[in-house]
């Protein structure tokens, strides 16, 4: 037995999403099953739906920054119960024995990987489905709590971008003393700077253009400047201890380690769809590092919505009716967004 909820999936790398309906599973002991109310878009989705990082298993309902409200839990559940609010992000299991999953770093589980909210395969040999849907079910160690004061529109964001750039700020100790500088005021980039101000850090926004400055300098950073402008790679020569890339696209890495301070770290958060070269030089002068990071665990996830709270932090968000989703992929490619979309799943 299944429950039928409406979706909108992907047919193809190059169809457009369209509305359909999916099978939900039962709600098993250890499940949560909730409404979802809002559900974020995650440039992630666009590669994966567009097959850049290799081909997926269609048809593919995306979205991996999902909140909603409980409506069902099984007998076996401890964490939760029906009315809660709760959020899912990228991934819904894992194997729960490696030591990663011990650690409560799930994200880079190796027995065989986490399981993907969508686009992967579940527990129960069935290609899990994502957050462009009305309902999902879930066991309840990978749910998360909502904290009250955040809304569930501005909770979505930060089930991928929230957690993915609150991960690295606080692995390479962001804070009071620190700089800072975050490449990309998109939706990560944008939460990026939020998160690293709201820990204490100097921020810098490294955008293409000047277009976005007076929205980076209210989101928290002291300064901004535009990545066109081969000025600002001298200016800035030496200054960062870590620099968040957030960018989609290659882009000319050696230029930017350059702006590290020695021992000085990049991370490389964007997946563009194309290796990037990086000249040994580049690393060698300054003992500079290139690192990456993938999203974070269930428990830091938690510790970021309740960081959020306590802070005050939000992502900035224009909220959809579903059906403007393909519009909204263009508008994302086109650096076009203010600065996450966030679908209202009662549009669905
Ligand atoms: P997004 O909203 O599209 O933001 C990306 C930003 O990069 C844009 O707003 C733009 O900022 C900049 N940019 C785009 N194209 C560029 C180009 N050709 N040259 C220079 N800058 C460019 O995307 P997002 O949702 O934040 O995701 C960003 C990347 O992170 C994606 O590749 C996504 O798959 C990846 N991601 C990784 C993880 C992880 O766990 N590591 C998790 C989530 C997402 P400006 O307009 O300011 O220049
Ligand atoms: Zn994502
Ligand atoms: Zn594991």
């Amino acid at each position: 037995m299944t429950t039928t909820v409406s979706a909108y999936a992907a047919d193809s790398a190059t169809t457009p999403l369209t509305k359909t309906t999916i099978e939900r599973r039962d709600v098993g002991p250890h499940d949560v099953a909730f409404d979802i109310k809002f559900a974020g878009i995650c440039h992630s989705d666009i590669h994966t739906v567009r097959g850049e990082w290799g081909p997926a298993k269609y048809p593919l309902v995306p979205g991996h920054e999902i909140a909603g409200i409980v409506t069902e839990v099984g007998p076996e559940v401890t964490k939760f119960k029906v009315g809660d609010r709760v959020g899912v992000g990228c991934f819904v299991d894992s194997c729960r024995e490696c030591a990663q999953c011990r650690a409560g770093e799930e994200q880079y589980c190796d027995n065989p990987g986490m399981i993907g909210t969508y686009n992967a395969i579940g527990r129960d040999g069935k290609p899990t489905q994502g957050g462009y849907s009305t309902a999902i079910v879930v066991d309840e160690n990978y749910v998360l709590r909502i904290p009250e004061s955040i809304g569930l529109d501005q909770a979505a964001p930060l089930l991928c971008a929230g957690i993915t750039t609150y991960s690295p700020l606080r692995h390479w100790k962001a804070g009071e003393g620190s700089r800072v500088a975050v490449i990309g005021l998109g939706g990560l980039g944008h939460l990026a700077v939020k998160l690293a101000a709201a820990m204490g850090a100097e921020v810098t926004v490294l955008s293409q253009s000047l277009k976005k400055m007076e929205d980076g300098l209210r989101l928290g950073a002291e300064e901004y400047y535009a990545t066109a402008d081969a000025d600002t790679f001298t200016k800035l020569a030496g200054r960062f201890d870590l620099i968040i890339n957030t960018v989609s696209a290659n882009l000319n890495l050696s230029d930017y380690l350059g702006l590290l301070k020695v021992n000085g770290t990049l991370v490389e958060l964007g997946m563009p769809e194309n290796p990037m070269t990086v000249p040994a030089g580049s690393l060698i002068f300054g003992r500079r590092s290139i690192s990456g990071s993938l999203i974070g665990g269930i428990a830091e996830t938690q510790e970021m919505l309740d960081f959020c709270a306590e802070h005050d932090v939000t992502p900035e968000i224009e909220v959809i009716e579903a059906s403007y989703v393909n519009e909204a992929y263009e508008r994302v490619l086109s650096s076009d967004v203010r600065y996450r979309f966030v679908i209202d799943a009662s549009t669905i």
